[in-house]
């Protein structure tokens, strides 16, 4: 079976930095011929073209090339491996520069370049790790006769020194960018946990703590950005729906039982509109709706809706009885204030008071209302 391993993103950054690395070292290498064959040509070389062909550029580039393109390999193959590969090869690199060159003496340093590269990845065994491997490649260069013969006695010890040093300032540097990683998580986190924070308050500020409609403060803000909208040609709907009869429900029945039943009737609005529409609690009992992107006709359908699925619940509380709700409806039009809208809507909630609860009265209604009583 094909084994599929997805990447973590973790794990793409560091393959991304291993490719960056690994190009690097084609660039080392590259400048390092460059470099020495500039020098042969026009400096003093003591060295026969053949010798500066073979030892200088032949062995040291095959050996480096083919560190790097094992590197790359591994890196496509075996990716958990691709540091030790990737290492291995920088090391391969800077002891041939290191070999070739051991005349001049500066060019040691070039053996902290595996190690610094290590310090990428923060983590203090890889660059100790990449430390042993400067030890390996220093004492397989010292296997030649000649180089050993150019070292002092002194130069033997403070090699490894030299190697133990510049390694614990990598480890000093990536023991401070972890510190410093830790620090940036701890505050990323403390933002999260600030921004959450702020939702849940706001949310709080927002809702009412009963029924988790919609307060009627932040509803007067929706209602408000909702009539500047609607000014600008999107279709608006305004209902008010209050509970028939409720003093009565307290009165009988008790305070706690008339909080259960606002908390059913206002879940049967929340559930029945969509996630557009703006449900709030207005008042003690009454509640009001914004609705869009809808017609008038799909608008009343919503509240009928609405008000016969309310006059359908069962309350146990209540021995047997029904709770209703009476509701007005008017949609947004350009010749009516954000007030006056409000006030034709209440208009028809007292309409369907008054003419016997349990329905929802329209600005239709209304005008029919006013004609039959001409
Ligand atoms: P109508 O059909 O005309 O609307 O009559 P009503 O009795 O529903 O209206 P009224 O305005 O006379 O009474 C509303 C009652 O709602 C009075 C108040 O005690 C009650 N009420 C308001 N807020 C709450 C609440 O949060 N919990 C409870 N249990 N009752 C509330
Ligand atoms: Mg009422
Ligand atoms: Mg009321």
């Amino acid at each position: 079976m094909h084994n599929s391993h997805i990447p973590t993103d973790y794990e793409f950054k560091h393959s991304k930095w291993i490719k960056k690395m690994l190009r690097a070292y084609w660039l080392v290498v590259l400048t390092h011929v460059v470099i020495q064959i500039g020098c042969f040509l026009f400096l003093d070389y003591d060295r026969t073209p053949e010798d500066f062909m073979i030892h200088v550029l032949f062995w040291p580039t095959l050996a480096s090339a083919l560190a790097i393109l094992i590197a790359s390999w591994v890196e496509r193959r075996f990716s958990s491996f691709s540091f030790y590969s990737m290492s291995m090869a920088s090391t391969v690199i800077a002891w041939s520069i290191i070999h070739v060159n051991y005349d001049i003496r500066i060019i040691l340093a070039i053996c902290l370049l595996p190690i610094f590269a290590s310090v990428l990845f923060f983590n203090k065994k890889r660059v100790w790790t990449v430390c042993l491997m400067q030890m390996i490649g220093y004492v397989i260069v010292l296997c030649d006769p000649a180089y050993r013969l150019y070292l002092s006695s002194f130069d033997m010890v403070s090699i490894p020194a030299f190697l133990i040093v510049g390694t614990y300032v990598a480890q000093l540097i990536v023991i401070s960018g972890v510190e410093v990683l830790d620090d940036l998580q701890a505050s990323m986190l403390a933002k999260q946990d600030l921004i959450v924070r702020n939702a849940i308050m706001s949310k709080q500020s927002k809702t009412d703590g009963l029924t988790n409609l919609y307060n009627q403060s932040s509803f007067k803000d929706y209602y408000e950005k909702a009539f500047e909208y609607a000014n600008n040609g999107m279709s608006l709907h305004l209902a008010l729906i209050d509970i028939d009869n409720f003093k009565s429900i307290n009165d009988t029945y008790g305070h706690r039982v008339g909080d259960v039943i606002l908390e059913r009737v206002s879940l049967v609005i929340q559930e029945n509109v969509t996630s557009s529409d703006i449900a709030a609690r207005y008042g003690g009992e009454e509640f009001a709706l914004l609705m869009f992107e809808q017609s008038f006709e799909q608008a009343y359908t919503l509240v009928e809706q609405i008000r016969k699925k309310i006059a359908r619940l069962v309350h146990p509380e209540l021995e047997g009885a029904y709770i209703t709700v009476s509701v007005g409806l008017q949609s947004y039009s350009p010749n009516l204030s954000k007030d006056k809208l409000f006030e034709e809507v209440d208009a028809c909630l007292y309409t369907a008071k008054r003419t016997g609860k349990n329905k929802t009265v329209t600005s239709l209604d209304l005008s029919l209302t006013v004609e039959e009583n001409n």
